[in-house]
């Protein structure tokens, strides 16, 4: 709700790992098509600890033009964390993240920012004809993004597409914590924001190679399972954990009554019992995980008031006060 002064029309985030070869022209091309829209403009290129030439590189477009920053990490701290990085530096009204290996087009852009300046709040590039390898990349991509769109209930075709375009204020609440960046529209979502996708390019990577291998599958999973919590169970931990908790400790107890009553009034043996075992098992479970619920309410309470951030999203108010 705080307006903040800021200066440029646009900011355009660019995660780089070693991708020496790329930059030059990838810097050529987004700006040839950005000043045809405006000169207010900025390119900020995140090194992410490259260890090849990469950062001189940027440091002598820099010294030609000043309209490109360059923040250089210590050590590669990951995609996410670049473009957090480039978030927290750019300056920009609208700010849009590109791939620094030139397998997005910089001649996409455009298109993206029609559709903001149509009134979306973030706007995904899907790469419809993805030059990648099928079984690595394109088959567990398939999958990821089927999952995340019915977890998450925004209908994405590509989540992974770095090519995207968000207004600031979207993207200025939003922690990336791990390899969160390709489920930012997903936790922006839970603001009620407004969500366009537009057919993009995809070209085959020229120079250098990919950072990723087929384990992003997994970790987008998992990555994808705090997705899902942060935005329907942060802010009441128990009622995920309680449900479980309540059914696993009813069912031990249920099984626990019928084997004492048995053992008491009809002389039933328990020593050759595994349900005995399976009751001991819901019942701990149970208490586990209502324990866990509660904890989670705890850390839930902290993790809002301490950063004072509100549990709720207002667009406007209408008080009538002139
Ligand atoms: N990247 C990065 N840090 C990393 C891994 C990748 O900044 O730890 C950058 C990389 O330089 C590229 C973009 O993120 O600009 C996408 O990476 P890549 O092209 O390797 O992914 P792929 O297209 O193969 O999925
Ligand atoms: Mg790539």
């Amino acid at each position: 709700m705080k307006e903040k002064q800021k200066s440029l029309d646009i900011s355009i985030v660019i995660p780089v790992y070693n991708e020496e070869e790329n930059l030059k022209e990838l810097y050529e091309k987004l700006s040839n098509v950005l000043r045809v829209i405006t000169e207010n403009f900025e390119l900020i290129f995140v090194d992410d600890g490259s260890t090849d030439n990469s950062f001189n590189i940027l440091k002598g477009i820099n010294t030609v033009d000043k309209k490109v920053k360059v923040i250089k990490f210590r050590r590669n701290f990951g995609q996410s964390a670049a473009l957090a990085a480039g978030f927290d530096y750019s300056k920009g009204n609208v700010i849009i993240t590109i791939d620094g290996d030139l397998q997005n087009d910089p001649e996409d852009i455009p298109p993206l920012l029609k559709k903001i300046s149509k009134g979306y709040d973030i706007v995904s590039g899907w790469r419809v004809d993805r030059k990648d390898p099928f079984f690595t990349k394109k088959l567990p991509s398939k999958l990821s993004n089927w999952l995340a769109s019915k977890l998450t209930g925004v209908n994405l075709h590509d989540f992974g597409c770095t090519l995207k375009a968000f207004r600031r204020d979207v993207v200025e609440n939003i922690k990336l914590y791990g390899e969160m960046h390709r489920y930012i529209p997903a936790l922006a979502s839970w603001r009620g924001i407004s969500i366009a996708e537009v057919k993009v390019r995809h070209h085959p990577r020229q120079h250098g190679k990919s950072k990723y291998g087929i384990t992003r599958l997994i970790r987008g999973m998992l990555d994808l399972i705090t997705v899902k919590f942060l935005l329907s169970y942060s802010t009441r931990p128990l009622q995920l954990f309680g449900i479980p908790g309540i059914i696993s400790f009813v069912a031990g107890f249920v099984i626990g009554a019928y084997l004492t009553i048995g053992k008491l009034f009809f002389g039933m043996g328990l020593s050759d019992r595994p349900l005995l075992l399976l009751a001991v098992l819901l019942i701990f479970l149970g208490v586990q995980f209502i324990t866990m619920g509660l904890l989670g309410e705890i850390i839930s309470r902290t993790y809002y008031e301490m950063r004072g951030m509100p549990i709720y999203a207002v667009k406007e108010i209408i008080d009538g006060v002139e």
